[in-house]
């Protein structure tokens, strides 16, 4: 595939260490709160890409972190423990606080049918391979003690900007969130690379290391989690634009530093979710969660939809309307899959090669999801049967991971679906297989199909004919609801 690389600011061909295999690095959640839906847009893009690589053939080996020490309020390493802030807002030990939220965090992602990696390693689990690391780091001259934390020393790197497309507001990030500078530091862009004089006593976690008892600085946790996972080679680092800078950047400079080579081959960044007032942030107070759109009356993957439908390179504008009209198209594209037979014999494999030729090509330019969508389209239009039809979405959705054929098959059960009543019935205008007849409480195929005779003869202006059945069906107690394409009926 091809896919826009962040580092080098151009789309180039996909390419790993080793042929045939991924490997992968995802940065996970700090598990202080709920994730907000602009977050999962990251982790639904990621997952599509994992996926869209696995069809391709490759093999893949995705390492995710999960961030339950050391990420400060601040991502220039000022401010308070995130995690005990979290703590300290619900009365709970940092502990409990990371376990409820690890744990919602991956019922969201069940949610949105986004895969777990193939390691999950929170950073409390690592410590030992951190103090390694950044003991190495000191022994190769990239580090320095100050005031009893230990500091990267970025003035040892060639270059240490990588990515030129972040938000330049993101560079001033320590005096945007006005926090004072950290005095022991010899380069404003200097990290942390592990905490001995934190300010807030109460820390939480602490452990013993050569610099004395502290705790990790938050970027050391992925360069040290992806080496020991990933192997020395990176292929593919995944995150939010957001983290671009300086997470990620400081990321690429204390592992190559460690390792004296370089590190990953290829970036991919998610864009931000934004809502009419700008871009969705938990320090903002107020964000949504997966919880919330459940609240509203949303199938989370009406969300995922949603999302599949924009680009990741692009900002993405988050209201209650445009989730609405996803959602209505989600839905209805369900009932179009739901409509076609499913037994219906075997696909036509040359119609299945066909089609998938075409999905490769257009979401394997730069992950183009929204084409991908278009595909389901111009499958469901397609002058095929509805085996291959239904093969061919399936195969899509082991990618695209909308549920497809399992919501259309509840559909099925649940809508009654009637097939367009026999020729015979001597319409001049046929209504077109689309049109459903649903009910409401137990099904009478009986009932349907009257139903359906009804909207035929309304279809061909027979209106005393669609009067007269609605009147008998009325005497039998069955009021009909009509809307556009659909008549629903029930017992009154
Ligand atoms: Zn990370």
């Amino acid at each position: 595939m091809y896919l826009y690389n962040s580092a080098t600011h151009k789309k180039e061909l996909f390419q790993t260490h080793t042929p045939g295999r991924v490997e992968m690095y995802t940065c996970g959640p700090t598990v202080y709160h709920f994730a907000h839906i602009g977050n999962l847009r990251s982790y639904i893009m990621e997952d599509v890409l994992e996926k869209f690589l696995r069809y391709e053939g490759y093999e893949v080996n995705r390492v995710m972190n999960i961030t339950d020490v050391g990420h400060l309020a601040s991502d220039a390493d000022t401010g308070e423990d995130k995690m005990l802030k979290g703590a300290k807002r619900e009365n709970k030990s940092v502990m409990d606080i990371a376990k409820f939220y690890t744990d919602a965090f991956f019922d969201d992602c069940a949610a949105l049918n986004i895969k777990t990696p193939e390691v999950v390693q929170p950073a409390t689990g690592l410590i030992d391979e951190f103090i390694r690391v950044v003991s190495g780091l000191l022994d190769k001259g990239y580090a320095y003690e100050a005031g009893g934390n230990v500091y990267f020393d970025t003035s040892k790197l060639d270059h240490y900007y990588v990515f030129n497309d972040h938000d330049e507001e993101d560079l001033a990030v320590g005096v945007r969130e006005g926090v004072e500078e950290d005095a022991n530091k010899r380069g404003k862009n200097d990290f942390v690379l592990w905490f001995t004089k934190s300010k807030f006593e109460d820390q939480a976690l602490k452990w013993d290391s050569p610099w004395g008892v502290g705790y990790p600085g938050w970027h050391i946790e992925c360069s040290c989690i992806s080496m020991k996972f990933n192997g020395e080679y990176l292929d593919l680092h995944c995150g939010g634009v957001d983290n671009a800078f300086p997470h990620h950047t400081n990321e690429i400079a204390q592992s190559e530093a460690y390792l004296g080579h370089p590190w990953c081959r290829q970036w991919f960044h998610v864009h931000h979710l934004n809502t009419n007032s700008g871009k969705m942030s938990k320090s903002k107070g107020e964000f949504l969660t997966v919880s919330l759109l459940k609240d509203w009356g949303y199938d989370p993957l009406a969300y995922r939809f949603f999302c599949l439908q924009s680009h990741y390179r692009k900002g993405l504008v988050f209201s209650r309307e445009n989730l609405d009209n996803a959602a209505g198209a989600y839905k209805k594209l369900i009932r179009r899959i739901a409509a076609l037979n499913p037994d219906q014999g075997a696909a036509d494999p040359a119609v299945v090669r066909q089609y998938r030729e075409r999905f490769l090509e257009l979401v394997g330019n730069d992950l183009n999801t929204s084409m991908g969508i278009t595909c389901l389209y111009d499958v469901l239009k397609a002058p095929a049967d509805d085996a291959s039809k239904l093969a061919v979405l399936d195969d899509f959705d082991r990618v695209l991971s909308l549920s497809l054929l399992e919501q259309a098959a509840a559909e099925r059960q649940k809508l009654a679906v009637v097939q367009p009543a026999p020729s015979g019935i001597g319409l001049g205008s046929r209504v077109e297989g689309e049109y459903l007849v649903r009910h409401k409480g137990e099904p009478d195929p009986e009932i349907s199909a009257l139903v359906l005779q009804r909207a035929h003869a309304k279809q061909a202006k027979n209106f005393a004919e669609a009067d007269r059945i609605r009147d008998e069906l009325k005497a039998r107690g069955i009021e009909i609801t009509d809307r556009p394409g659909e008549s629903v009926w029930e017992r009154i």
